[in-house]
Protein backbone atom coordinates (compact mmCIF):
# COMPACT_ATOMS: atom_id res chain seq x y z
CA UNK A 1 0.00 0.00 0.00
CA UNK A 2 2.68 2.41 1.22
CA UNK A 3 4.90 1.53 -1.74
CA UNK A 4 1.59 2.14 -4.24
CA UNK A 5 1.07 5.54 -2.83
CA UNK A 6 5.03 6.78 -2.92
CA UNK A 7 4.60 5.72 -6.73
CA UNK A 8 1.78 7.76 -7.37
CA UNK A 9 2.76 10.68 -5.60
CA UNK A 10 6.85 10.39 -5.17
CA UNK A 11 8.52 9.60 -2.14
CA UNK A 12 9.26 12.68 -0.93
CA UNK A 13 5.72 13.46 -0.26
CA UNK A 14 4.67 10.56 1.43
CA UNK A 15 5.22 11.43 5.26
CA UNK A 16 5.01 8.84 7.99
CA UNK A 17 6.55 9.37 11.25
CA UNK A 18 7.56 12.59 12.69
CA UNK A 19 5.90 15.59 14.02
CA UNK A 20 2.60 15.31 11.50
CA UNK A 21 0.89 17.61 14.30
CA UNK A 22 0.18 20.31 12.01
CA UNK A 23 -1.87 17.14 10.24
CA UNK A 24 -3.08 15.16 13.09
CA UNK A 25 -4.12 18.39 14.95
CA UNK A 26 -7.28 19.86 14.49
CA UNK A 27 -7.36 23.87 14.66
CA UNK A 28 -9.59 23.93 17.96
CA UNK A 29 -6.91 21.70 19.61
CA UNK A 30 -9.84 19.40 20.33
CA UNK A 31 -9.26 16.47 18.64
CA UNK A 32 -5.28 14.56 18.37
CA UNK A 33 -5.43 11.65 15.54
CA UNK A 34 -2.68 9.78 13.94
CA UNK A 35 -2.69 9.06 9.95
CA UNK A 36 -1.26 6.26 8.79
CA UNK A 37 0.41 8.27 6.19
CA UNK A 38 -0.26 11.99 5.23
CA UNK A 39 0.35 11.89 1.15
CA UNK A 40 0.43 15.38 -0.85
CA UNK A 41 -0.26 14.85 -4.68
CA UNK A 42 0.76 17.82 -6.76
CA UNK A 43 -2.42 17.31 -9.38
CA UNK A 44 -5.55 15.92 -10.31
CA UNK A 45 -3.84 12.81 -12.24
CA UNK A 46 -2.15 12.24 -8.49
CA UNK A 47 -4.95 12.52 -6.47
CA UNK A 48 -6.66 9.98 -8.67
CA UNK A 49 -3.96 7.59 -8.38
CA UNK A 50 -3.84 7.83 -4.63
CA UNK A 51 -7.68 7.08 -4.23
CA UNK A 52 -7.35 4.11 -6.85
CA UNK A 53 -4.72 2.66 -4.27
CA UNK A 54 -6.77 3.24 -1.35
CA UNK A 55 -9.41 1.88 -2.94
CA UNK A 56 -7.80 -1.16 -4.04
CA UNK A 57 -6.63 -1.51 -0.48
CA UNK A 58 -10.20 -0.37 1.00
CA UNK A 59 -7.94 1.92 3.07
CA UNK A 60 -10.02 4.95 4.32
CA UNK A 61 -8.90 8.57 2.99
CA UNK A 62 -9.67 11.95 5.11
CA UNK A 63 -8.94 14.78 2.20
CA UNK A 64 -7.68 18.21 3.86
CA UNK A 65 -6.82 21.64 2.80
CA UNK A 66 -6.09 24.50 5.14
CA UNK A 67 -7.12 22.69 8.29
CA UNK A 68 -9.20 25.52 9.56
CA UNK A 69 -12.46 23.88 9.74
CA UNK A 70 -14.14 23.53 13.44
CA UNK A 71 -16.01 20.25 13.29
CA UNK A 72 -13.87 17.86 13.26
CA UNK A 73 -13.62 16.72 9.45
CA UNK A 74 -10.07 17.40 8.22
CA UNK A 75 -7.81 15.03 10.60
CA UNK A 76 -7.85 11.36 10.63
CA UNK A 77 -9.18 9.56 13.87
CA UNK A 78 -6.76 7.79 16.58
CA UNK A 79 -6.42 4.71 14.88
CA UNK A 80 -3.44 5.13 12.56
CA UNK A 81 -5.65 3.28 9.73
CA UNK A 82 -6.48 6.24 7.28
CA UNK A 83 -4.60 8.08 4.48
CA UNK A 84 -4.53 12.15 5.39
CA UNK A 85 -4.94 13.28 1.36
CA UNK A 86 -3.35 16.84 1.83
CA UNK A 87 -4.42 19.21 -1.25
CA UNK A 88 -1.89 21.68 -0.17
CA UNK A 89 0.63 21.46 -2.73
CA UNK A 90 -2.49 21.78 -5.68
CA UNK A 91 -2.05 25.72 -5.49
CA UNK A 92 -2.37 26.59 -9.07
CA UNK A 93 -4.33 29.65 -10.59
CA UNK A 94 -5.36 27.94 -13.62
CA UNK A 95 -7.36 30.43 -15.75
CA UNK A 96 -8.90 33.84 -15.30
CA UNK A 97 -11.29 34.79 -17.79
CA UNK A 98 -12.43 38.46 -17.39
CA UNK A 99 -14.82 38.77 -19.67
CA UNK A 100 -16.72 35.56 -18.30
CA UNK A 101 -15.88 37.43 -14.95
CA UNK A 102 -14.57 33.93 -13.48
CA UNK A 103 -11.69 32.16 -12.51
CA UNK A 104 -10.36 28.57 -12.56
CA UNK A 105 -8.10 27.47 -9.47
CA UNK A 106 -6.82 24.38 -7.59
CA UNK A 107 -8.28 23.35 -4.58
CA UNK A 108 -5.49 23.59 -2.57
CA UNK A 109 -4.99 27.78 -3.28
CA UNK A 110 -5.51 29.79 -0.19
CA UNK A 111 -8.71 32.03 -0.40
CA UNK A 112 -6.91 34.67 0.68
CA UNK A 113 -4.15 34.23 -1.97
CA UNK A 114 -7.18 34.06 -4.82
CA UNK A 115 -8.67 37.06 -3.33
CA UNK A 116 -5.39 38.79 -4.34
CA UNK A 117 -5.39 37.31 -7.75
CA UNK A 118 -8.94 38.82 -8.51
CA UNK A 119 -8.08 42.07 -6.99
CA UNK A 120 -5.06 42.40 -8.83
CA UNK A 121 -7.29 42.65 -12.08
CA UNK A 122 -9.64 44.68 -10.32
CA UNK A 123 -12.14 42.35 -9.64
CA UNK A 124 -13.69 40.69 -7.20
CA UNK A 125 -14.04 37.27 -5.11
CA UNK A 126 -16.59 37.87 -2.71
CA UNK A 127 -15.53 35.08 -0.02
CA UNK A 128 -14.35 36.20 2.92
CA UNK A 129 -13.86 34.46 6.26
CA UNK A 130 -11.39 34.83 9.16
CA UNK A 131 -9.55 31.98 8.23
CA UNK A 132 -9.00 33.21 4.60
CA UNK A 133 -5.16 33.50 5.11
CA UNK A 134 -5.00 30.04 5.37
CA UNK A 135 -8.34 27.69 4.45
CA UNK A 136 -8.17 26.50 1.30
CA UNK A 137 -11.02 26.92 -1.88
CA UNK A 138 -11.54 23.36 -2.10
CA UNK A 139 -12.26 23.11 1.92
CA UNK A 140 -14.39 26.00 1.27
CA UNK A 141 -16.44 24.18 -1.12
CA UNK A 142 -16.38 21.26 0.45
CA UNK A 143 -18.37 23.11 3.56
CA UNK A 144 -19.92 25.72 1.71
CA UNK A 145 -18.51 28.07 3.64
CA UNK A 146 -20.14 31.34 4.20
CA UNK A 147 -18.58 34.30 5.51
CA UNK A 148 -19.18 38.00 6.03
CA UNK A 149 -20.61 38.78 2.78
CA UNK A 150 -23.56 36.16 2.46
CA UNK A 151 -25.96 38.25 2.58
CA UNK A 152 -25.05 40.07 -0.60
CA UNK A 153 -23.27 37.44 -2.23
CA UNK A 154 -24.37 33.98 -1.14
CA UNK A 155 -22.45 31.34 0.24
CA UNK A 156 -19.65 29.78 -1.65
CA UNK A 157 -22.08 27.48 -3.03
CA UNK A 158 -23.25 30.23 -4.74
CA UNK A 159 -20.11 32.19 -6.57
CA UNK A 160 -19.07 28.08 -7.67
CA UNK A 161 -19.46 27.86 -11.75
CA UNK A 162 -18.16 24.43 -11.70
CA UNK A 163 -15.99 22.15 -10.08
CA UNK A 164 -13.46 19.27 -10.80
CA UNK A 165 -13.89 15.75 -8.87
CA UNK A 166 -11.98 12.70 -7.63
CA UNK A 167 -14.08 9.82 -7.18
CA UNK A 168 -14.33 6.77 -4.67
CA UNK A 169 -13.05 4.72 -7.25
CA UNK A 170 -10.35 7.43 -8.63
CA UNK A 171 -12.00 8.35 -11.09
CA UNK A 172 -11.86 12.21 -12.60
CA UNK A 173 -14.55 14.16 -13.32
CA UNK A 174 -13.73 17.72 -15.01
CA UNK A 175 -16.98 19.69 -14.15
CA UNK A 176 -14.86 22.94 -14.86
CA UNK A 177 -17.67 24.87 -16.83
CA UNK A 178 -17.82 28.53 -16.61
CA UNK A 179 -21.54 28.18 -16.92
CA UNK A 180 -24.28 30.61 -15.39
CA UNK A 181 -26.86 28.76 -16.67
CA UNK A 182 -26.70 24.10 -17.28
CA UNK A 183 -29.77 22.64 -16.81
CA UNK A 184 -28.30 19.27 -18.63
CA UNK A 185 -29.06 16.56 -16.13
CA UNK A 186 -28.99 16.19 -12.29
CA UNK A 187 -26.42 18.81 -10.74
CA UNK A 188 -23.51 17.01 -9.48
CA UNK A 189 -21.82 20.47 -8.83
CA UNK A 190 -24.09 20.66 -6.04
CA UNK A 191 -23.95 17.35 -4.69
CA UNK A 192 -20.47 17.50 -4.09
CA UNK A 193 -20.39 21.06 -2.76
CA UNK A 194 -21.10 20.94 0.92
CA UNK A 195 -20.35 17.14 1.38
CA UNK A 196 -17.43 17.99 3.71
CA UNK A 197 -14.90 14.91 1.54
CA UNK A 198 -17.45 12.03 1.90
CA UNK A 199 -18.61 11.75 -1.75
CA UNK A 200 -15.45 12.58 -3.64
CA UNK A 201 -12.55 14.91 -3.78
CA UNK A 202 -12.56 18.70 -5.15
CA UNK A 203 -9.36 19.05 -6.89
CA UNK A 204 -10.69 22.38 -8.71
CA UNK A 205 -13.34 24.99 -8.89
CA UNK A 206 -14.22 27.77 -11.42
CA UNK A 207 -15.54 30.34 -9.50
CA UNK A 208 -17.60 33.59 -10.10
CA UNK A 209 -16.08 37.07 -10.10
CA UNK A 210 -17.57 40.38 -9.64
CA UNK A 211 -16.52 44.03 -10.64
CA UNK A 212 -14.42 45.77 -7.70
CA UNK A 213 -16.92 48.38 -5.98
CA UNK A 214 -15.59 51.97 -5.96
CA UNK A 215 -15.99 52.33 -2.45
CA UNK A 216 -16.73 50.04 0.46
CA UNK A 217 -17.20 51.78 4.11
CA UNK A 218 -18.13 50.33 7.36
CA UNK A 219 -19.46 51.86 10.48
CA UNK A 220 -20.14 49.93 13.89
CA UNK A 221 -23.58 51.13 15.90
CA UNK A 222 -24.25 50.47 19.60
CA UNK A 223 -27.68 49.00 19.69
CA UNK A 224 -29.18 48.46 24.03
CA UNK A 225 -31.32 44.83 22.58
CA UNK A 226 -30.97 42.45 19.50
CA UNK A 227 -34.73 43.23 18.72
CA UNK A 228 -32.83 46.82 17.50
CA UNK A 229 -30.30 45.29 15.54
CA UNK A 230 -32.59 43.36 13.69
CA UNK A 231 -35.13 46.35 13.11
CA UNK A 232 -31.29 48.40 12.20
CA UNK A 233 -31.01 45.65 9.24
CA UNK A 234 -34.51 45.92 7.64
CA UNK A 235 -33.41 49.52 8.03
CA UNK A 236 -30.46 49.48 6.18
CA UNK A 237 -31.89 46.66 3.73
CA UNK A 238 -34.78 49.27 2.64
CA UNK A 239 -32.13 52.15 2.55
CA UNK A 240 -28.90 51.02 0.97
CA UNK A 241 -30.61 47.84 -1.07
CA UNK A 242 -28.07 45.26 -2.48
CA UNK A 243 -25.38 47.93 -1.53
CA UNK A 244 -25.25 46.51 1.85
CA UNK A 245 -22.44 44.15 1.84
CA UNK A 246 -22.20 43.46 5.31
CA UNK A 247 -23.97 42.82 8.97
CA UNK A 248 -22.04 41.41 11.40
CA UNK A 249 -23.65 41.38 15.45
CA UNK A 250 -21.28 41.17 18.70
CA UNK A 251 -22.71 41.21 22.24
CA UNK A 252 -20.69 42.86 24.94
CA UNK A 253 -19.30 39.85 26.71
CA UNK A 254 -17.22 38.39 23.48
CA UNK A 255 -16.06 42.23 22.84
CA UNK A 256 -15.18 41.97 26.21
CA UNK A 257 -13.02 39.30 25.66
CA UNK A 258 -11.72 40.78 22.67
CA UNK A 259 -10.60 43.53 24.63
CA UNK A 260 -9.20 41.52 27.86
CA UNK A 261 -7.24 38.99 25.08
CA UNK A 262 -5.87 42.27 23.01
CA UNK A 263 -5.65 45.00 24.64
CA UNK A 264 -4.23 46.54 21.39
CA UNK A 265 -7.02 46.51 19.63
CA UNK A 266 -8.86 49.86 18.77
CA UNK A 267 -12.63 50.50 19.44
CA UNK A 268 -14.15 53.39 18.57
CA UNK A 269 -17.17 52.67 20.48
CA UNK A 270 -18.21 52.50 24.16
CA UNK A 271 -19.02 49.28 25.02
CA UNK A 272 -23.08 48.09 24.73
CA UNK A 273 -24.82 45.16 24.82
CA UNK A 274 -25.09 44.92 21.21
CA UNK A 275 -22.63 46.54 18.74
CA UNK A 276 -22.84 46.18 15.03
CA UNK A 277 -20.77 46.26 12.00
CA UNK A 278 -22.45 47.53 8.99
CA UNK A 279 -20.36 47.24 5.67
CA UNK A 280 -21.81 48.99 2.50
CA UNK A 281 -20.05 48.88 -1.10
CA UNK A 282 -20.76 51.13 -3.67
CA UNK A 283 -20.27 50.81 -7.54
CA UNK A 284 -20.24 54.82 -7.82
CA UNK A 285 -17.86 56.53 -5.48
CA UNK A 286 -17.22 56.50 -1.92
CA UNK A 287 -19.54 60.24 -1.07
CA UNK A 288 -22.69 58.29 -2.59
CA UNK A 289 -21.92 55.50 -0.03
CA UNK A 290 -20.72 57.88 3.01
CA UNK A 291 -23.74 60.08 1.98
CA UNK A 292 -25.94 56.42 2.14
CA UNK A 293 -24.30 55.36 5.43
CA UNK A 294 -24.20 58.45 7.58
CA UNK A 295 -28.58 59.10 6.63
CA UNK A 296 -29.65 55.67 7.63
CA UNK A 297 -27.14 55.70 11.07
CA UNK A 298 -28.56 59.11 11.53
CA UNK A 299 -32.37 57.76 11.56
CA UNK A 300 -31.41 54.83 13.32
CA UNK A 301 -30.44 57.04 16.10
CA UNK A 302 -33.35 59.36 15.65
CA UNK A 303 -35.44 55.97 15.79
CA UNK A 304 -34.52 55.02 19.05
CA UNK A 305 -32.65 51.67 16.77
CA UNK A 306 -29.23 52.69 18.18
CA UNK A 307 -27.56 55.00 20.63
CA UNK A 308 -24.05 55.99 19.05
CA UNK A 309 -22.59 54.75 15.73
CA UNK A 310 -19.51 55.41 14.11
CA UNK A 311 -18.05 55.56 10.31
CA UNK A 312 -14.41 54.43 9.75
CA UNK A 313 -12.82 57.57 7.94
CA UNK A 314 -10.04 55.55 6.50
CA UNK A 315 -9.05 51.74 5.18
CA UNK A 316 -7.21 51.42 8.45
CA UNK A 317 -9.99 52.33 10.67
CA UNK A 318 -12.34 50.10 8.61
CA UNK A 319 -9.76 47.18 9.00
CA UNK A 320 -10.02 47.72 12.74
CA UNK A 321 -13.28 47.81 13.12
CA UNK A 322 -13.36 44.18 11.17
CA UNK A 323 -10.79 43.09 13.25
CA UNK A 324 -12.35 43.32 16.43
CA UNK A 325 -15.16 40.91 14.59
CA UNK A 326 -12.75 38.45 13.41
CA UNK A 327 -10.66 38.18 16.81
CA UNK A 328 -13.48 36.81 18.85
CA UNK A 329 -12.87 33.38 17.97
CA UNK A 330 -8.87 34.13 19.01
CA UNK A 331 -10.26 35.78 22.02
CA UNK A 332 -12.45 32.62 23.39
CA UNK A 333 -9.57 30.04 22.37
CA UNK A 334 -7.18 32.42 24.53
CA UNK A 335 -10.17 32.63 27.59
CA UNK A 336 -10.05 28.82 27.41
CA UNK A 337 -11.73 25.70 25.94
CA UNK A 338 -15.18 26.81 24.51
CA UNK A 339 -18.32 25.57 23.18
CA UNK A 340 -19.37 26.02 19.42
CA UNK A 341 -22.91 26.38 17.81
CA UNK A 342 -22.82 27.72 14.49
CA UNK A 343 -26.75 27.87 13.95
CA UNK A 344 -29.15 29.65 11.35
CA UNK A 345 -32.58 30.81 12.06
CA UNK A 346 -34.88 32.96 10.20
CA UNK A 347 -34.06 36.51 11.23
CA UNK A 348 -37.02 37.39 12.37
CA UNK A 349 -36.97 34.81 14.98
CA UNK A 350 -33.55 35.89 16.84
CA UNK A 351 -34.12 38.06 19.49
CA UNK A 352 -36.56 35.94 20.94
CA UNK A 353 -34.52 32.92 20.84
CA UNK A 354 -31.50 34.60 22.33
CA UNK A 355 -33.60 35.94 25.01
CA UNK A 356 -35.54 32.28 26.12
CA UNK A 357 -31.99 30.36 25.18
CA UNK A 358 -30.10 32.62 27.12
CA UNK A 359 -32.33 32.54 30.24
CA UNK A 360 -32.93 28.97 29.88
CA UNK A 361 -29.02 28.00 29.85
CA UNK A 362 -28.15 30.55 33.17
CA UNK A 363 -30.77 29.09 35.01
CA UNK A 364 -29.26 25.42 34.24
CA UNK A 365 -25.46 26.27 34.32
CA UNK A 366 -24.93 29.14 36.57
CA UNK A 367 -22.48 31.54 35.55
CA UNK A 368 -21.75 30.21 32.21
CA UNK A 369 -20.75 33.01 29.80
CA UNK A 370 -22.93 33.52 26.02
CA UNK A 371 -20.08 34.88 23.44
CA UNK A 372 -22.86 35.45 21.28
CA UNK A 373 -21.53 36.81 17.67
CA UNK A 374 -22.23 36.46 14.32
CA UNK A 375 -23.70 37.53 10.65
CA UNK A 376 -27.10 38.67 11.69
CA UNK A 377 -27.77 39.90 8.00
CA UNK A 378 -27.80 35.76 7.14
CA UNK A 379 -29.66 34.38 10.71
CA UNK A 380 -26.42 33.02 11.00
CA UNK A 381 -24.79 33.45 14.98
CA UNK A 382 -21.93 31.43 16.77
CA UNK A 383 -23.87 31.23 19.81
CA UNK A 384 -20.84 29.99 21.92
CA UNK A 385 -20.43 29.25 25.22
CA UNK A 386 -17.48 29.98 27.97
CA UNK A 387 -16.95 27.97 31.31
CA UNK A 388 -17.51 30.11 34.27
CA UNK A 389 -15.34 32.70 35.33
CA UNK A 390 -12.78 31.01 37.46
CA UNK A 391 -13.83 27.37 36.75
CA UNK A 392 -11.53 24.90 34.80
CA UNK A 393 -12.75 24.57 31.10
CA UNK A 394 -11.52 21.53 30.16
CA UNK A 395 -13.46 19.85 33.59
CA UNK A 396 -16.17 21.81 33.28
CA UNK A 397 -17.12 20.69 29.33
CA UNK A 398 -16.86 17.48 30.28
CA UNK A 399 -19.32 17.33 32.64
CA UNK A 400 -22.04 19.64 31.09
CA UNK A 401 -21.21 20.29 27.02
CA UNK A 402 -23.51 17.72 25.95
CA UNK A 403 -26.44 18.49 27.90
CA UNK A 404 -25.73 22.52 26.86
CA UNK A 405 -25.55 21.56 23.20
CA UNK A 406 -28.81 19.38 23.74
CA UNK A 407 -30.59 22.24 24.79
CA UNK A 408 -29.31 24.99 22.51
CA UNK A 409 -29.64 22.36 19.49
CA UNK A 410 -33.45 21.15 20.68
CA UNK A 411 -34.43 25.40 20.81
CA UNK A 412 -32.99 25.54 17.42
CA UNK A 413 -34.99 22.83 15.89
CA UNK A 414 -38.04 23.88 17.52
CA UNK A 415 -37.75 27.53 16.23
CA UNK A 416 -37.47 25.87 13.03
CA UNK A 417 -33.65 26.83 12.55
CA UNK A 418 -30.60 24.61 11.41
CA UNK A 419 -27.54 23.28 13.54
CA UNK A 420 -24.92 23.89 10.98
CA UNK A 421 -25.08 26.84 9.52
CA UNK A 422 -21.49 27.31 8.02
CA UNK A 423 -19.35 25.14 9.60
CA UNK A 424 -20.68 21.74 8.29
CA UNK A 425 -21.21 18.51 10.39
CA UNK A 426 -18.10 17.02 10.38
CA UNK A 427 -17.41 14.22 13.22
CA UNK A 428 -18.92 16.88 16.01
CA UNK A 429 -22.45 16.80 14.95
CA UNK A 430 -23.42 13.52 13.41
CA UNK A 431 -25.51 12.77 16.43
CA UNK A 432 -27.20 16.25 16.04
CA UNK A 433 -27.71 15.70 12.35
CA UNK A 434 -29.65 12.28 13.24
CA UNK A 435 -32.08 14.48 15.22
CA UNK A 436 -32.69 17.08 13.75
CA UNK A 437 -33.28 15.49 10.07
CA UNK A 438 -36.56 13.72 8.86
CA UNK A 439 -35.94 9.82 8.66
CA UNK A 440 -37.01 10.17 4.44
CA UNK A 441 -33.74 12.89 4.55
CA UNK A 442 -31.52 11.13 6.21
CA UNK A 443 -32.37 8.17 4.07
CA UNK A 444 -31.45 9.73 0.75
CA UNK A 445 -28.17 10.99 2.24
CA UNK A 446 -27.76 7.60 3.07
CA UNK A 447 -28.49 6.43 -0.65
CA UNK A 448 -26.36 8.83 -2.15
CA UNK A 449 -23.33 8.02 0.19
CA UNK A 450 -24.20 4.09 -0.65
CA UNK A 451 -23.94 5.03 -4.53
CA UNK A 452 -21.06 7.23 -4.78
CA UNK A 453 -18.56 6.03 -2.33
CA UNK A 454 -19.92 2.12 -1.95
CA UNK A 455 -16.75 0.77 0.48
CA UNK A 456 -17.46 4.12 2.52
CA UNK A 457 -13.21 4.77 2.20
CA UNK A 458 -14.32 9.20 1.82
CA UNK A 459 -13.72 10.80 5.27
CA UNK A 460 -15.61 7.79 7.63
CA UNK A 461 -17.52 8.93 10.79
CA UNK A 462 -18.03 12.56 8.99
CA UNK A 463 -21.82 13.90 8.25
CA UNK A 464 -23.30 10.51 7.99
CA UNK A 465 -22.60 8.59 11.45
CA UNK A 466 -21.30 4.77 10.48
C1 LIG B 1 -10.74 31.90 12.79
C2 LIG B 1 -11.72 31.13 11.96
C3 LIG B 1 -12.79 31.79 11.38
C4 LIG B 1 -13.70 31.09 10.59
N1 LIG B 1 -14.74 31.77 10.02
C5 LIG B 1 -15.60 31.12 9.23
C6 LIG B 1 -16.68 31.82 8.60
O1 LIG B 1 -16.89 33.01 8.80
N2 LIG B 1 -17.48 31.11 7.77
C7 LIG B 1 -17.30 29.77 7.53
O2 LIG B 1 -18.06 29.19 6.75
N3 LIG B 1 -16.31 29.09 8.13
C8 LIG B 1 -15.46 29.72 8.96
N4 LIG B 1 -14.44 29.03 9.56
C9 LIG B 1 -14.32 27.56 9.34
C10 LIG B 1 -13.35 27.16 8.21
O3 LIG B 1 -12.41 28.13 7.96
C11 LIG B 1 -14.10 26.86 6.94
O4 LIG B 1 -14.90 25.73 7.15
C12 LIG B 1 -13.21 26.60 5.71
O5 LIG B 1 -14.07 26.57 4.58
C13 LIG B 1 -12.42 25.32 5.77
O6 LIG B 1 -11.44 25.31 4.74
P1 LIG B 1 -10.09 24.44 4.89
O7 LIG B 1 -9.36 24.51 3.63
O8 LIG B 1 -9.36 24.83 6.11
O9 LIG B 1 -10.73 22.99 5.06
P2 LIG B 1 -10.31 21.83 6.06
O10 LIG B 1 -10.46 22.29 7.47
O11 LIG B 1 -9.00 21.28 5.69
O12 LIG B 1 -11.46 20.77 5.74
C14 LIG B 1 -12.79 21.01 6.06
C15 LIG B 1 -13.65 19.85 5.52
O13 LIG B 1 -13.60 19.82 4.10
C16 LIG B 1 -13.02 18.60 3.63
N5 LIG B 1 -12.14 18.97 2.52
C17 LIG B 1 -11.10 19.85 2.54
N6 LIG B 1 -10.59 19.97 1.30
C18 LIG B 1 -11.31 19.16 0.50
C19 LIG B 1 -11.25 18.85 -0.89
N7 LIG B 1 -10.37 19.41 -1.69
N8 LIG B 1 -12.14 17.95 -1.38
C20 LIG B 1 -13.06 17.37 -0.58
N9 LIG B 1 -13.15 17.62 0.74
C21 LIG B 1 -12.29 18.50 1.26
C22 LIG B 1 -12.30 18.00 4.82
O14 LIG B 1 -12.23 16.60 4.73
C23 LIG B 1 -13.18 18.47 5.97
O15 LIG B 1 -14.30 17.64 6.09
C24 LIG B 1 -13.53 29.70 10.38
C25 LIG B 1 -12.44 29.04 10.94
C26 LIG B 1 -11.55 29.74 11.73
C27 LIG B 1 -10.39 28.99 12.31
Amino acid sequence: MVAALRAAVGEAQVLIGGDLSAFEQDWRKRLRGRALAVVRPRDTEEVAAVLRTCAAHGVPLVPQGGNTGLVGGSTPDESGTQVLLSLSRMNRVREVDEANLSLTVEAGCVLQTVQETAQARGLLLPLSLGAEGSCTIGGNLATNAGGTQVLRYGNARELCLGIEVVTARGEIWNGLTGLRKDNAGYDLRDLYIGSEGTLGVITAATLKLYPQPAATLTALAACETLAQAVALLQLAQARAGSALTGFEVMNAFSLALVRKHFPHLRHPLPASPWTVLIELSDAESEAHARDVLERLLETAMEDGLAGDAAVAETLSQSHDMWHLRETITLAQMEEGLNIKHDIALPVSRIPAFCEATDAALQQAFPGVRLVNFGHLGDGNLHYNLQAPEGADSAAWLREFEPRVSRSVYAAVTAAGGSISAEHGIGSAKCEELVRSKSPVALGLMRTLKQALDPSGILNPGRVLAP
